[in-house]
């Protein structure tokens, strides 16, 4: 396995506390639909991407041998993401422990396989639901097209298309009822209608 730093986190502090995974491809529009439920219902939106890219620029020292990993294209170890996630679950509910502004979270393109989401369930808990956004390629590509990120362009959209499909897909089979299929070739807000209703659910004992 490749060297990296691990570190030993209390996780004791995320006990109780629920967890959405929000899973869909390139561009159905995740990180739209986690700002509305941060907004609306208190999850804090967490990307693994974000945190990873985070610990590089702080340079630590795992933040030295995760660049050595990821500038050369490697996948970062399962149980490193999970420290990192777990270090920034707890850091966040340490610092709103008093306002009462954390009711949970939610994990923006987590997990990317199933290996990763078996891991996270070993390493910190279970999902208390997994919401998956639909969309067709077309529809993906276009507004990923119109995003215009630097890294959206048809040939990083095609791939990005793949491994979704070959690797995270198979997660959605995996859960069975856990997964709430929400069609996203619609507008935000109609999105986030349906996307509201397994929030609510969440804390209906009749439903779980
Ligand atoms: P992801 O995080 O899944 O890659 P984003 O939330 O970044 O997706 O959304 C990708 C692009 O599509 C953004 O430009 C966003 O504004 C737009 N978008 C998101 N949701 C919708 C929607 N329901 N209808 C139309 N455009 C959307
Ligand atoms: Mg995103």
């Amino acid at each position: 396995m490749a060297n990296v730093e691990r570190k030993t986190v209390d996780k004791s502090p995320l006990k109780g506390i629920p967890i959405v995974w929000i899973i869909g491809g390139p561009g159905s529009g995740k990180g739209t639909q986690c700002e509305l439920i941060h907004i609306k219902f208190g999850f804090r939106h967490l990307s693994t991407g974000d945190l990873l890219r985070h610990e590089v620029l702080s340079g630590s020292t795992r933040g030295t041998q995760l660049y050595k990993l990821m500038s050369t294209g490697e996948c970062v170890p399962y149980e490193i993401v999970d420290d990192i996630l777990a270090e920034a679950m707890v850091a966040k509910v340490a610092k709103h422990s008093t306002d009462g502004t954390l009711q949970g979270f939610v994990l923006d393109g987590f997990p990317l396989d199933l290996e990763q989401a078996q891991a996270f369930e070993k390493d910190i808990g279970s999902p208390k639901a997994i919401i998956f956004i639909e969309a067709n390629d077309t529809v993906l590509e276009e507004r990923l097209l119109a995003r215009g990120n630097f890294d959206d362009n048809k040939t990083s959209i095609e791939k990005r298309l793949h491994n979704f499909y070959t690797k995270t897909v198979p997660v959605v089979e995996h859960y069975g009822d856990l997964v709430k299929r929400i069609n996203a070739e619609r507008p935000k807000e109609e999105v986030f209608a349906d996307v509201q209703k397994v929030m609510e659910s969440l804390s209906d004992p009749v439903s779980q």
